[in-house]
């Protein structure tokens, strides 16, 4: 089976530049997040746990090229077996009625491996609402949360497995990380889930994937690569990728700076939402440990260039807390900073905190929720509660998405 690993032993990866290579090494957007920035936030085991197996999706035109000739498959084979799987959603390739038979088992093996088993399925919200636990190669666990609304429907998808920012507060911070995931893993959450409404499994009926945003497990500028190349296949048309408008993608971020100016530099209008959790460094330094390598001003100077780039208005993510960042003060010193940059550039979205048990972080009083949204509106800043839609399955960067993951610590 082709790996991760080989490919890049090979030294051809994709679409990696040598000058790439070293600003990314510079800003620690690394492969895998080995050296550079992020090294100290990798668990320690990261390096022993090997790749997941190579998919379609994780290959360059050059890779499937190579291994179609492998297989002694013509070239536009390949681009058969991307269209099944991008427009169709079909990755049986026993079924695939255009491709020889005799070479079907084969196919399916080398570009099309199971990279994401179902562990368990919730629902709420009568069924609009499914959170699917799912297990991967080496038995580490991640989940997604698919969100049906009238208008629209979006799935929470993971990219790595635990989170290596360690927020105090945040379930999946206390986890660590144990790995980055690869596109395939990331794109085979959104596959599945688009099939599944397309086939009508999702209460309502009939319809379609419309919205994807990254706020399950995992700091998705932690995982650049694969996020940005997971991204692009998400948003390209079949047989290239999913068709997902990319203004309907949200990549959400704790505050990776390096990682936000390399996203307004993509040239894709995606929305970027920044979990600022503290309006000052002081809090924010004790709620969220890389304010202390990226403070306040630098997080809130790059989310706002992102918005100059894309001219997309940016989240900013804010979990409400008792006591510790809810008061009048904080919402004001919050309207102050964000009004420093000038008008309609940003969007809050406060979020009642989902608690670990046991801990002192716990969710606000209603009150004061209401207190702190009603500051930002007077300050002439647009605000929402964050939708708790099925009570707990929604989150900023994941710090919810782990409540029900006790298994994934131990594995
Ligand atoms: S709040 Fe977000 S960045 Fe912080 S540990 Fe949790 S998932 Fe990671």
């Amino acid at each position: 089976m082709i790996r991760m690993k080989d490919v890049q032993m090979t030294g051809r990866h994709s679409d990696m530049t040598q000058h790439e290579t070293q600003e990314d090494a510079a800003n620690g957007i690394t492969p895998g997040g080995t050296t550079g920035a992020f090294r100290d936030v990798l668990a320690k085991d990261h390096a022993r746990r090997g790749k997941p197996p190579l998919h379609l999706v994780d290959m360059n035109a050059e890779q499937r090229i190579e291994a179609a000739n492998q297989l002694g498959l013509q070239p536009f084979r390949v681009k058969q077996l991307a269209n099944h799987y991008f427009a169709h959603y079909a990755v049986d390739a026993a079924r695939f009625t255009d491709f020889p038979e005799s070479m079907r088992q084969q196919a399916s093996r080398i570009f099309l491996p199971r990279l994401i088993n179902e562990v368990t399925r919730q629902t709420a919200d009568e069924g609009t609402t499914v959170k699917t636990l799912w297990e991967l190669f080496d038995g580490a666990r991640i989940e997604s949360v698919l969100m049906r609304y009238p208008k629209r429907t979006t799935l929470c998808i993971s990219s790595q497995v635990g989170c290596g920012m360690g927020c105090p507060f945040c379930a999946t911070g206390q986890l660590g990380l144990t790995r980055n995931m690869s596109a395939g893993e990331i794109l085979e959450q959104v596959r599945v889930a688009a099939k599944a409404m397309r086939d009508g499994d999702i209460a309502g009926g009939p319809g379609r994937l419309s919205n994807v945003v990254f706020m399950g497990m995992g700091e998705p500028m932690g995982n650049y690569r694969a996020v940005i190349s997971a991204v692009r296949q998400m948003s390209a048309l079949p047989p290239n990728g999913f068709g997902i408008s990319a203004r309907n993608i949200t990549v959400s971020t704790v505050g990776v700076v390096p990682g936000i100016n390399k996203l307004a530099k993509e040239g894709l209008p995606l929305r970027l939402a920044v979990s600022l959790h503290a309006p000052t460094d002081a809090l924010r330094d004790e709620l969220v440990p890389m304010n202390k390598r990226f403070n306040t001003t630098q997080v809130l100077d790059a989310a706002h260039a992102y918005y100059l780039a894309s001219k997309r208005r940016v989240s900013i993510e804010y979990a409400l807390m008792r006591g510790i960042n809810d008061q009048a003060e904080h919402a004001r010193e919050l309207a102050r900073r964000l009004n420093h940059y000038g008008d309609d550039w940003v969007h809050v979205n406060p979020i009642p905190l989902n608690p670990i048990e046991g801990s002192r972080w716990t969710a606000s009083k209603p009150q004061d929720e209401r207190q702190f949204l009603e500051i930002l509106h007077h300050a002439g800043i647009t605000a929402t509660l964050r939708d708790t839609r099925g009570s707990d399955i929604d989150g900023a960067c994941g710090q919810l998405a782990a409540k029900n993951l006790p298994v994934a610590a131990a594995v």
